[in-house]
């Protein structure tokens, strides 16, 4: 278990605190004014922001929106979430239009025992991103200590969430302390059956995370865009489907994803688990079958096309999207769930933007929310796939990070964590 340095161990009373938060919310117009639409990333940073208030802290909050590439975007700046923190905490929160320079440094001196600062959008500074010394130097003078309650964010090595910690102390939020705990406990020593469910677009997002489960779980179930690299290492025809199959990266030049999914399946070739009703199963599955269209949106087509017994079946067109997993895997891979102890999820197992391309995402949601298993769930578009089925609340636990969870989960060392760690 990664154990981190505590709020409690740091002595914050009467400091000067600098929050890092991930801010990072969808918003809407309403009466002709940006709002925040989703509150749930403010919302939970709640908890700290009030152990920091009750002793007193004076909080100066970072955070970031969007990818302004180191400009000042009007659209980008950080009004919308001041308002909305002003209205959860129902206490004042003053926002100025600068993060370095005389008004911040003014901001921060007025600041009295108990009140709240927000800095602008740290990615307007062109240091952020590289991880510049002097923007790192620049914000630390302005607190005693800095607390990270941004896990989403901590996989990147920014100067307000890695760099910043070279210059003063860094401890964990509650927020952030809760998803390292409940991330890193999953891997540790998980109640077995441990099943994993893999899906989305992009396997070089999931690639490193795919491998790592596939030695410390009893099975991934692999879906989506991600499910065709291993089809296509199968040798299965996938036809127009979506495939990244690209470079992995400098060493394994000129290797391919596809290649990287053939041997993951090569290395867990012989090992096998048993699923109550099924013979011995691999460590990695892939759909036996799929739901296949012209195109996402519209389609002149729907069918399902079955993979393992294609040879009563002659493809009618020959400009498949495989866009969904099919009943068949459906059915499979809801048999696994249902017999789980432990359960964690990533990725859509279809096109489910399309209510055409959502079932196979809602088969596996809805088998994760019936299962008597503990269930773990992460990713954007997975939660807002939930969302839309309304299955969010029936989740055991719900990680706020995309990128930085399956970090984690890959064994990796995040740079914003790491000036947190504990030696043990
Ligand atoms: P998360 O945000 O939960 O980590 P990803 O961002 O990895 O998930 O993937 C979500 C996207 O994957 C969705 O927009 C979905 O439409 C897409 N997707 C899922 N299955 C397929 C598929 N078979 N072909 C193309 N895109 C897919
Ligand atoms: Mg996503």
């Amino acid at each position: 278990m990664i154990k981190l340095k505590t709020l409690d161990q740091a002595k914050v009373e009467d400091r000067r605190v600098l929050l890092r938060v991930d801010y990072d919310t969808p918003t809407t117009q309403e009466n002709g004014r940006v709002v925040v639409r989703d509150d749930t990333r403010i919302r939970l940073t709640l908890p700290t922001l009030e152990y920091l208030l009750e002793r007193r802290c004076r909080v100066v909050i970072l955070a970031k929106r969007g990818r302004p590439d180191g400009k000042v975007v009007e659209e980008l700046r950080l009004d919308p979430m001041a308002k909305k923190l002003e209205e959860l905490l129902q206490k004042p929160v003053k926002k100025i239009n600068t993060l370095i320079g005389q008004e911040a440094q003014q901001a921060v001196d007025d600041l009295q025992p108990g009140e709240v600062l927000m800095l602008e959008n740290t990615r307007f500074h062109p240091g952020e991103v590289k991880n510049d010394s002097e923007l790192a130097r620049a914000l630390a003078q302005f607190g005693d200590l800095i607390v990270n309650d941004a896990f989403s964010l901590s996989h990147r090595a920014h100067a307000s969430v890695s760099g910043i910690a070279e210059h003063l102390p860094m401890v964990a939020g509650l927020h952030l302390q809760r998803e390292v705990k409940t991330l890193s406990g999953l891997v540790e020593n998980p109640k077995r059956p441990f099943v994993t469910i893999v899906g989305g677009a992009k396997i070089s997002d999931k690639v490193e995370v795919i491998r790592r489960l596939s030695q410390l779980a009893d099975v991934v179930l692999v879906g989506g865009g991600v499910a065709n690299n291993f089809l296509k290492a199968e040798g299965i025809e996938i036809y127009h489907s979506y495939l990244e199959d690209q470079v992995v990266d400098e060493a394994k030049r000129g290797q391919s994803f596809v290649a990287v999914a053939e041997e993951l399946l090569q290395n867990n070739k012989h090992e096998r688990m048993m699923f109550e009703g099924y013979i011995p199963l691999p460590r990695i599955l892939y759909p036996i079958d799929v739901v296949a269209a012209d195109r996402a949106e519209q389609p002149s087509y729907r069918e399902v096309i079955d993979l393992v017994n294609n040879h009563q079946q002659i493809p009618s067109k020959d400009d498949y999207m495989f866009l969904d997993i099919g009943p068949k895997t459906q059915r499979l891979y809801r048999d696994i769930i249902m017999q789980a102890q432990t359960v964690f999820w990533n990725g859509p197992m279809g096109v489910f933007e399309q209510p055409d391309f959502a079932e196979g995402t809602q088969a596996v949601a809805t088998a994760m929310a019936k299962t008597s298993a503990r269930t773990i769930v992460g990713g954007g578009d997975t939660i807002s796939a939930l969302k839309n089925f309304e299955l969010l609340d029936r989740f055991d636990y719900v990680s706020a990070a995309g990128g930085a969870s399956l970090e984690l989960l890959s064994g990796k060392t995040l740079p914003g964590l790491k000036p947190m760690i504990e030696e043990n």
